[in-house]
């Protein structure tokens, strides 16, 4: 095998050998390696070139490399990366005012990753459900529902329904009720004095691109008023205009208590994420009581005001609306006897087979579009919202091509 090209440079198969010995096979990527992007394209360590329509599970939706991203984060490293939060620095408090306006909410908590975020939440609700609702400590319980998706700490896959998250990680940390998604008249028996929030993913990306029934947001929203219970949108693979709006939840005109962000927070350039809330869901953590030691740092902080001013300037909600609803219409044109069903919202779409998706995934690979398959039988659209409608044409021709026969 050989192990460099004739420039001197490692060969896909070697590069993929050295990470199967030292690297842990905690993923099953496709066979592979990227060492250039640019907006929706990727090159490969042999030069081919591929248009990416996983966007790193929504992470860039502002493309690869935005240049006015990349410029504020040169800008920021050249001056100062990190302080702790032991010390204020200048970028967190624009960082909290444009994301909180944003959501139409008041106070940000920032951190890096989204489970750090959904930790933070779940921290934040039953802290509430002790201390303003007058829950006993320790017995608040939170909602969520069947094939949900919020990260991989132990807490977290501790109220996942999907046997690969969990098996041999226990003992899980109590707390949680897990309902069928979708399903109010569940949530509605559920709620009891002790509920202090339900957790929930607007479309259940991750299990499918699975989208509730019409009306479900706005029900949610009712019930948790009414029953005095913290409503907690996890937006962070369907926020910052993935779905057609900058928030999935504004497909129904709501606003929950708080939203979980990341992901394309901060464009792909570095991991930023927050929980985004009410003044008083927030207030519960005094100094001492949660941090994180990059949280709030202000290359993070500089990275997400510019990811945002691209979301908001370039318009990429809508742009997402309307690319996303002529290649929903182009995907269901394709008639083949594997494909169940083409679903989606915006540019988050899910072509539903009937077999295992991989072999799909890999036929595109070859054809120079990147797709990853979920749970099994999913193919996942999700490309960079900045996609030129060019590149989308071409990219549903190439599932065409592969659905032909
Ligand atoms: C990706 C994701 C997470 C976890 O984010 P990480 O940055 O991988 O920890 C949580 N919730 C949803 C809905 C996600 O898509």
């Amino acid at each position: 095998m050989a192990t460099t090209t004739l420039d001197g440079s490692a060969t896909t198969d070697s590069l993929i050998a050295l990470e199967d010995a030292h690297g842990a096979h905690n993923y099953h990527p496709l066979d592979l390696v990227i060492e250039r992007a640019e907006g929706a394209w990727v090159w490969d360590v042999e030069g081919r070139r591929y248009l990416d329509c996983l966007s790193a599970y929504s992470a860039l939706n502002q493309g690869h490399r935005h240049p006015r991203i990349l410029a504020a984060l040169v800008e920021q490293a050249s001056r100062v990366t990190l302080t702790s939060r032991a010390f204020r620095n200048d970028q967190l408090p624009a960082f909290c005012a444009e994301l909180a306006a944003l959501c139409g909410l008041d106070v940000v908590l920032p951190m890096n990753t989204g489970a750090e975020a959904v930790e933070t939440a779940i921290k934040a609700a039953r802290r509430w459900g002790h201390r303003v609702k007058g829950i006993p400590d320790g017995e608040a319980e939170i909602l969520v529902f069947a094939n949900n998706f919020h990260g991989r700490t132990t807490t977290i896959v501790g109220f996942s329904t999907e046997a690969a998250y969990r098996d041999g990680f226990g003992p899980f940390a109590p707390g949680f009720r897990v309902l069928p998604f979708g399903d109010l008249d569940a949530v509605r028996d559920a709620m009891g004095p002790r509920t202090c929030a339900v957790l929930f993913e607007p479309i259940q990306a991750e299990a499918g691109i699975l989208l509730p029934p019409d009306g479900f947001l706005r029900g949610l929203r009712a019930l948790c008023t009414e029953r005095n219970v913290l409503m907690i949108a996890d937006e962070i693979q369907t926020g910052l205009g993935r779905t057609g709006r900058t928030f999935a939840c504004d497909h129904e005109g709501v606003r929950p208590d708080a939203y979980v962000l990341g992901k394309a927070l901060s464009g792909g350039f570095y991991p930023v994420s927050a929980v985004v809330a009410r003044r008083d869901v927030l207030d519960v953590f005094g100094p001492g009581s949660h941090g994180s030691t990059f949280g709030g740092n202000p290359l993070g902080c500089a990275v997400a005001r510019a990811a945002l001013g691209v979301l908001r300037d370039e318009r990429l909600a809508e742009r997402s609306a309307e690319l996303g609803a002529w290649l929903l219409r182009a995907l269901r044109g394709i008639a083949h006897p594997d494909v169940v069903e083409v679903r989606g919202r915006g540019l988050l779409i899910g072509m539903q087979l009937r077999v295992p998706a991989r072999l799909y995934c890999e036929a595109l690979q070859a054809r120079g579009v990147l797709c990853k398959e979920t749970h099994d039988t999913v193919i996942r659209l999700a490309p960079p919202l900045v996609v030129g409608r060019d590149d989308l044409a071409w990219a549903a021709e190439q599932f065409a091509a592969v659905f032909a026969g």
